[in-house]
């Protein structure tokens, strides 16, 4: 800004030198060829950035004193770098990015409360907790009932990040005032990015997701109150239709309170003997990746 004005207190200096050296050629100031030497004249003398000061000071229709004004929309193509000015900025508070998540949990929290679970997954969901209980088994770390404004801020940061949906592509969401297209792919995959490690997002963050009708949970599992079996293994026990089931787990790479479950996966998690069990009361765990989910469908 300092190296600016300096340069427009040289121009106003100068009229006289300019006036000297194109009398003749500024006399007609409907000749544009002429203001076109007048203003290159001035670029040499002082520099784009003082001509540009000098057109924007001219006052709308009338000429100014020193120098021709080329007709209005004639600027960029005879004098280049004379470009008009950028559209204004996006809002940064609008831009996607790590503050996202502040916005989110005053607007969107997540519930971590099993009662607002829908009543009927509510109910399976007791009878799993009472078994594992029963199996001196605590859980914790829940998410249960996601508002379907986070869950588009949870899905599309996941989407740009991957690159699966271009910034510019991200469908509106109503309410949310968010800019996913920072201009650039690499800043907008960047911040899409940063947004992931916000929120701390383990799976793949579905749009359309059982959590927003409360038909999923994620949680986390502790394990070491168990009583191991004769075998030494962590076995739960438990009676399905007068029938006992014995289910011996393998519980060093699961989903356990205090530890990160981002970005950890269980291959065919569906298989594991903790995931039959809770399908045993209706409480599904499908998604590989989303190692803490459970749910009415498993996804
Ligand atoms: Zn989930």
């Amino acid at each position: 800004m300092e190296e600016a004005s300096i340069r427009a207190r040289q121009i106003s200096q100068e009229p006289a030198a300019m006036d000297r050296g194109h009398r003749g050629a500024v006399t007609s100031r409907s000749d544009g060829r002429h203001d076109l030497e007048a203003i290159l004249t001035l670029q040499r003398l002082a520099g784009n950035q003082a001509v540009e000061m000098l057109l924007q000071r001219a006052p709308e229709g009338a000429p100014p004193a020193t120098v021709t004004t080329p007709a209005p929309g004639t600027v960029p193509a005879t004098a280049p770098g004379t470009a008009p000015a950028a559209p204004a900025a996006p809002d940064p508070a609008k831009l996607s990015g790590a503050h996202w998540k502040a916005t989110a949990d005053a607007k969107w929290a997540d519930s971590s409360s099993l009662s607002d679970l829908d009543s009927g997954f509510k109910a399976s969901m007791d009878k799993f907790l009472e078994m594992l209980t029963a199996n001196n088994i605590t859980t914790g770390e829940y998410t249960t009932k996601r508002p379907k404004q986070r869950a588009y801020l949870l899905h599309f940061s996941v989407e740009v990040k991957n690159g699966t949906t271009a910034p510019k592509d991200v469908p509106k969401e109503d309410g949310v005032d968010i800019i996913w297209d920072h201009g650039d792919d690499a800043k907008s995959k960047k911040a899409a990015g940063e947004m992931v490690d916000a929120f701390g997002i383990v799976g793949p963050a579905a749009l359309i997701s059982n959590h927003i009708a409360g038909n999923a949970i994620d949680m986390k599992f502790d394990f070491t109150k168990m009583v191991k079996d004769k075998d030494g293994n962590n076995t739960i026990t438990y009676k399905k239709d007068g029938k006992e089931v014995s289910r011996p787990l393998k519980i060093a790479d699961e989903a356990v309170m205090g530890v990160k479950a981002k970005g950890r996966s269980i291959s065919s998690i569906g298989d594991r003997e903790l995931s039959k069990a809770g399908e045993d009361f209706g409480v599904k765990r499908h998604i590989d990746n989303d190692i803490v989910h459970w749910s009415t469908t498993g996804n």
